[in-house]
Order: C-alpha cells, then structure tokens, then sequence
C-alpha cells in the first residue's frame, strides 16, 4: 500500500531517491554549457541571484543573442539574459538590474588586481595564525572544496568561495586574539570549533 487515507505524517523513507546531487552538466559536456556555468551571476539583489542560478543549474537559462534596451537609459545597454537594466545605471541608482529594487547588490567579479590583492591578503593572514589555528584553516579549506565538488560548482564561484576563505581566515584571527587563557591548546586532536565537528562522506 502507498499510501494511507489522511496518513500525512509518512512513515517510510521514500522510495526512490537521488543518490548523487543534480548535475546540469552529467550528460552534456557542450560548450554551452559549459559556458553558462562558467556565469557569475552580479549586479542584482540576492533573490534575483537566486532565481538566474536556479535556471542556470536546471539548464532552463537561456542567453541573449544580442543586448537588450535597458528600461532606464533606452541604450541597448543590458547584456545579461533577465535583466532589464544595464549595469551602470543600476550602479548609479544602487538597484538591481533585474527586479529594480534598491537592495543589497550582488557585486560582479573582481578585477585581477584585486584578486591579487586578497591572495596577498590571504596569504599574509595564513602566516600570521599560529600553526594549530592554520591547521583549522586548512582543514575548513579541505571541507570547502569538496562541498564545491559534490554540488559540481567547481568552475563557478570561485571568488565567493574565496570570499568564505577570507572570512574564516579573519574569523581565526580574531577569536586567536581573544581565546589564549579560554582553553589549552597544547593537546592536538579534538579541535573545540564545532563548524568542523560534523562528518562528511
Ligand atoms: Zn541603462
Ligand atoms: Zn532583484
């Protein structure tokens, strides 16, 4: 029997389940697609970031062949697929470019120059934490990479995802300047941050 009349609370696991997370890119190696994983969806609000990934990873995104006439300057300025505006304008009235709303935005890609900047940065936290403090960093780094692996993310995301290095760089940082007398370090093994307590297979 599947199915108990006015049973809502089920009782049984489900039947049939996904082993493995949904993978837009499994049977379909094209450049197109590959192309649109590679977007860095910015300069919209996190919702509508939502939204657009969302259709990117279940392959309904679909790119504009040629600009569109953005709904605030009249220029065929937008050139991003679902936006409706161009991202000057949305810079010169901090809106997003896709609901028009004044929310926080999504920031594009950084320069190279700035990416360079916060790898010096990173580098030069890295080596300033002490060795235990580094060896968590690490560790969370580790964890980081194969969340990106199981989710297939790995080509996209990689500022954000160095965005979540860097604040958990800092994160040590601070709580090293505040925890020495809070706890003994000397014995290694059970680390006491619990954001890397749990298991993953
Ligand atoms: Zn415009
Ligand atoms: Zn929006």
């Amino acid at each position: 029997m599947s199915l108990q009349k006015g049973n809502v609370q089920r009782t049984r696991p489900q039947k049939h389940r996904n082993h493995t997370v949904f993978k837009n890119s499994l049977h379909d190696t094209s450049n197109r697609t590959k192309l649109i994983n590679s977007i860095q969806v910015s300069d919209v609000c996190m919702r509508c970031k939502d939204i657009i990934d969302w259709k990117i990873k279940y392959k309904k995104y679909k790119p504009l062949s040629q600009p569109k006439t953005c709904v605030k300057c009249g220029q065929k300025s937008v050139k991003q697929a679902y936006h409706v505006m161009c991202s000057d304008c949305s810079k010169k009235l901090g809106v997003c470019t896709k609901c028009c709303q004044k929310k926080e935005i999504v920031p594009g890609p950084p320069t190279k120059n700035e990416q360079i900047k916060l790898d010096n940065e990173m580098k030069a936290l890295l080596q300033s934490l002490p060795e235990r403090r580094r060896r968590t960093f690490l560790r969370y780094m580790d964890k980081l990479a194969k969340q990106k692996k199981q989710e297939g993310d790995e080509l996209k995301d990689k500022d954000s995802e160095k965005n979540d290095l860097m604040d958990k760089l800092k994160e040590l940082k601070i709580s090293e300047d505040d925890d020495d007398d809070d706890f003994d370090d000397s014995e290694d093994g059970q680390s006491s941050n619990s954001d890397n307590d749990e298991k993953q297979d």
